[in-house]
Order: structure tokens, then C-alpha cells, then sequence
């Protein structure tokens, strides 16, 4: 996978995935060719786990708070914090 280039959150693909402007709250907009559906980055979406845990991990090391995370990046307080738990565990 490219990096940078998201997975469309309707059809999981990243083939044809197209920029698509910004929106109001600053989230880059995207354009899926293959399902010609919009979606934005920043919106939480299942099976892509792993990628809401890159970006809260990147923004611990940042020095955000979980709630400030929760805001950033559009995902439920919840699911920020069973991230957290999971990362310190790991560093224990
Ligand atoms: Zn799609």
C-alpha cells in the first residue's frame, strides 16, 4: 500500500482513490473511482484498526491527551482510550 494513500471506506480499495478537496473541519476529502463514493480521513471505520492505532500512537508521541485525539482524529473517546491502554501496555 501506498503510503499516505487512504483505503476507500466503502469498498476498502486504494486503487482508485482520488483527492477531493477539503472540508469545513479540515479533513482531507477523497474520491473513490471504483465505488463513486466520497469519503473523508478522520472518520473512524472498521477493519482498519490498525490505522486508527498508527495515527493515536503518532499523536501520544505528540504529546495530545486522549481527549484532544479524540477530536483530532474524528474517532470515539473509547476507542482512543483502549488504544492508549493497549500501547502502554506494550511499553511496559
Ligand atoms: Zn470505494
Amino acid at each position: 500500500m501506498k503510503k499516505g494513500v487512504p483505503i476507500c471506506h466503502h469498498c476498502d480499495e486504494s486503487s482508485g482513490i482520488k483527492k477531493h478537496g477539503i472540508t469545513a473541519a479540515g479533513f482531507q476529502r477523497y474520491f473513490c473511482m471504483l465505488c463513486k463514493r466520497s469519503f473523508q480521513t478522520g472518520y473512524t471505520y472498521k477493519g482498519r484498526e490498525q490505522y486508527i492505532a498508527g495515527q493515536i500512537e503518532r499523536l501520544l508521541l505528540d504529546g495530545l491527551t486522549p481527549e484532544q485525539i479524540s477530536e483530532e482524529i474524528q474517532v470515539e473517546f473509547n476507542t482512543v482510550k483502549q488504544h492508549v491502554k493497549k500501547l502502554s501496555l506494550l511499553a511496559d
